[in-house]
């Protein structure tokens, strides 16, 4: 809950509607504005290196400064990290162009900028943040682990700690709460990606960042590609040096359709959740089908569910019988869902994460080659159920 100028508590379905547009009333505006200034006037010469020294630095503009350079800082992304980060009850957050762009600016800043290269990172996670620890690209030394590894894997020049959950792409729940316990002082990131803040705060349970893919359900119509990693002041001011520096700021287009898109995001979020539910109970009735990976259908030893996670989330994947040809046909055969990668959008996705999303892992960590995933939209679940049942 957060408090509104007349001090009336504000849930959260009301903060995304409104979270972020504190300014717009004195602007005189309704609607988002969209500045797409690259360069801005200063006042004079001292006000306007201060500003500069003060954005380079991880800093906000100064009072009656100027935003400079719209690779420093850009008023329509700082209303979007504002609105964003009160939905994760977060101090502030910090937007950039993409959750790679995200993720490779908190291991630079966590890593590289302290000396501290070593970073743990608990198993399963996205392919692609799977694929950049694996290459040390950034300078980092990574020890992969299982989340009971993490205190074991932890060591004096460790300086990032990384997790997901629901993990990608078998939706293992992880308890935050023990992974943050067992790294004691070193910083954990949470990847909330297939949450969204409906579901999971990070925050709550001691991490000290929620990082988002906000191409998935933050966006919600596959049609932006965007990051944001939601955080203390202390901790943006590490990670917006690393953004101007390399250039990684979200652009303002981008910013306003996220920033539009969070006014439905509890109700997408709930209505696909709903559709989930609908889709993988008649998957788990279904011959073909060996397993179905859904949250609450699976173990949940930690009790995150209900606890830690306040629903199932619309992902699903299936371990087909027929293996690779089964899923061959089904992601070939279907007609409402399309057959692609990523996820979170409004309509339904459908794809084999051991080709595609998950292709660049290592061979132990491989997901099965039978397994299909699935992001569940909008559609009528009866709909998206009589297409299932033609391509299985
Ligand atoms: C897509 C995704 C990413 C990467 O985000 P991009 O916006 O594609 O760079 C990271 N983590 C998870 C869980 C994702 O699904």
């Amino acid at each position: 809950m957060n408090a509104s100028k007349n001090d009336l508590p504000m849930s959260f379905d009301t903060l995304a509607v409104h979270a972020g547009r504190e300014d717009l009333t004195a602007l005189g505006l309704h609607a988002l504005p969209i500045d797409l200034s690259t360069t801005n006037p200063l006042p004079d010469i001292e006000k306007g290196g201060d500003s500069y020294e003060a954005l380079a630095t991880g800093g906000t503009p100064p009072e009656g400064g100027s935003n400079v350079y719209a690779r420093l800082w850009n008023p329509t992304v700082a209303r979007f990290e504002a609105g964003l980060a009160q939905l994760e009850h977060a101090e502030t957050s910090v937007a950039f162009a993409s959750g790679m762009a995200a993720l490779t600016a908190a291991l630079l800043a966590f890593t590289a900028s302290t000396g501290k290269r070593h970073v743990v990172a608990v198993r399963p996670l996205y392919g692609g943040t799977d694929h950049l620890l694996a290459t040390g690209l950034l300078g980092t030394e990574v020890t992969f682990c299982n989340p009971d590894e993490v205190a074991a894997s932890v060591r004096s020049d460790t300086g990032l700690v990384l997790m997901e959950t629901p993990a990608n792409p078998t939706l293992e729940l992880v308890s935050i709460a023990d992974v943050v316990k067992q790294s004691g002082e070193v910083p954990v990131l949470v990847d909330n990606t297939f949450a969204t803040p409906v579901l999971q705060n990070p925050l709550d349970h001691g991490a000290a960042m929620s990082m988002h893919s906000a191409t998935k359900y933050l966006g919600g119509h596959g049609d932006v590609i965007g990051g944001v990693i939601a955080c203390s002041e202390e901790h943006a001011e590490m990670l917006r040096p690393i953004r101007a520096i390399t250039g990684a700021i979200l652009h303002p287009l981008a910013a306003y359709l996220l920033h539009r898109g969070l006014t439905t995001l509890p109700l997408r979020v709930r209505a696909q959740q709903d559709n989930a539910r609908k889709v993988a109970e008649w998957l788990s009735t279904q011959e073909s089908v060996e397993k179905v990976y859904f949250p609450g259908m699976n173990e949940d030893p930690a009790g995150v569910l209900g606890t830690q996670m306040s629903g199932p989330g619309a992902m699903i994947s299936i371990r087909l019988k027929g293996g690779y040809a089964a899923a061959e046909k089904l992601t070939t055969s279907v007609n409402i869902f399309t057959h692609a990668v990523s996820l979170g959008g409004v309509d339904s996705l459908i794809e084999n994460p051991a080709a595609l999303t998950h292709r660049p892992v290592a061979g132990d960590a491989k997901p099965d080659a039978g397994l299909v995933r699935m992001s569940i939209g909008l559609e009528s679940p009866e709909d998206l159920i009589a297409d299932l049942a033609q391509g299985l």
